[in-house]
């Protein structure tokens, strides 16, 4: 009974804490979470005993950095990334896709220089540069998104001293953004509410914000951080395979008309010719019906997962600010800064607790790109 009581109080208290920010806009939350914390505010402390210093969303560190050679943050996180370069870069769990994708590109711009190109003599120079300088372009781009901290989220871990069952039996939280409700959820793995938009990635083992989807051809997720790399990817990719097609099909055409070939005869003298075409018709495809979608998806502002969810189909979107203001969002606006800094240095616990709720209230940061004037209520529900 006095539990129960004890439970309900803290339940009350936080929702007044939280009905208190009930009039604060999107900007004064960020401001908010500008200042200097405690060491022990922003850390995260890991299954095996370690406090990890967390970047907040100004790039601010901990002072957990005083040991000769320490443990990195990327040597013990918990997620299923794979790390590189001492921890700066970071990929997904699975490499196979980037490979795929990779010898992809490389293989068919090796057949393009050494089978399509090599009758087109009077021009051969300027076409073999412009397609280097495509696939140039398409693989930093695939670098660029397959690399990159798409936008995880810290973890939070409590100490065993904690109190954590009133928590634990929250289970969602109604906010109210520009006077829509929507319904931000517990994630049992981070132990975070997740920000609005944002989602556990089941490969991954993340939560990433603004989560798009996870795209096995780059191996890694799509969230805030690599969007516009991704689109950068997708565009440059179709344009790449629409000029591989068209010289393709011109040598083809050529080839058939000179010797008076027919379609089997010409896939028989010049197969390589013919598999790069067909590869490259399938690729455009693919590419175009991906191209056209996310075209679609920014210009409404909305994510893919949103969409196959529906999310917007019985409210209004509140982040939809117009078609020009949705794609300068989306492409044009500045990133923020990844959460976690992997290459910082971990520190072993001390006996007792190790963050207090701001690491939590840091890690819900309200997803509000140019949507600062929004006006955010929260409420919480037990389930
Ligand atoms: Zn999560
Ligand atoms: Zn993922």
């Amino acid at each position: 009974m006095a539990s129960s009581f004890h439970e309900r109080s803290k339940s009350k208290n936080k929702t007044e804490d939280l009905s208190s920010s009930s009039s604060t806009t999107l900007q004064s939350l960020d401001r908010s979470q500008s200042h200097i914390p405690e060491p022990n505010e922003l850390v995260w402390k890991n299954c095996l005993g370690y406090q990890i210093p967390i970047l907040n969303c100004f790039g601010l560190f901990s002072s957990a950095l005083s040991s000769s050679s320490p443990t990195r943050v990327y040597q013990i996180w918990p997620g299923r990334n794979v790390f590189f370069f001492r921890g700066r870069v970071i990929c997904g769990p699975d490499p196979r896709g980037l490979l795929l994708t990779s010898v992809s590109v490389f293989l068919s711009e090796w057949i393009f220089c050494s089978y399509v190109c090599r009758t087109l003599l009077n021009h051969f120079v300027l076409i073999i540069t412009l397609s280097l300088l495509l696939t140039t372009v398409v693989i930093v781009s695939l670098i660029l998104a397959s690399t990159r901290d798409p936008g995880i989220i810290p973890r939070y871990e409590s100490s065993p001293s904690e109190d954590i069952a009133s928590v634990s039996r929250v289970r969602s939280r109604r906010i109210t953004i520009d006077g829509i409700e929507m319904k931000i959820k517990y994630c049992r793995i981070c132990k975070i509410f997740r920000p609005p938009r944002s989602c556990h990635c089941p490969v991954c083992d993340n939560c990433v914000e603004k989560f798009d989807h996870h795209c096995p051809w780059l191996s890694q997720c799509v969230g805030l951080r690599n969007y516009r790399y991704y689109m950068m990817f997708i565009f440059s990719s179709l344009v790449f395979f629409i000029y591989m097609l068209s010289f393709s099909w011109w040598k083809i055409g050529k080839k058939m008309s000179e010797n008076e070939w027919g379609a089997f005869r010409a896939a028989a003298e010049i197969p390589e010719t013919f598999a790069l075409s067909l590869f490259s018709f399938t690729a455009i495809g693919f590419l175009g019906g991906l191209a056209i979608f996310h075209v679609y998806l920014i210009v409404l502002n909305q994510t893919a997962r949103e969409n196959f969810k529906q999310r917007y189909s019985k409210s209004r979107n509140p982040y939809d600010n117009g078609m020009i203001n949705n794609i300068k969002e989306a492409l044009f606006t500045r990133l923020p800064p990844p959460k976690i800094n992997f290459r910082a240095a971990v520190e072993e616990a001390q006996d007792g607790s190790i963050r207090s709720t701001k690491s939590q209230e840091n890690s819900m940061r309200m997803d509000g790109e140019g949507t600062s004037t929004m006006q955010i209520n929260m409420n919480q529900e037990e389930i």
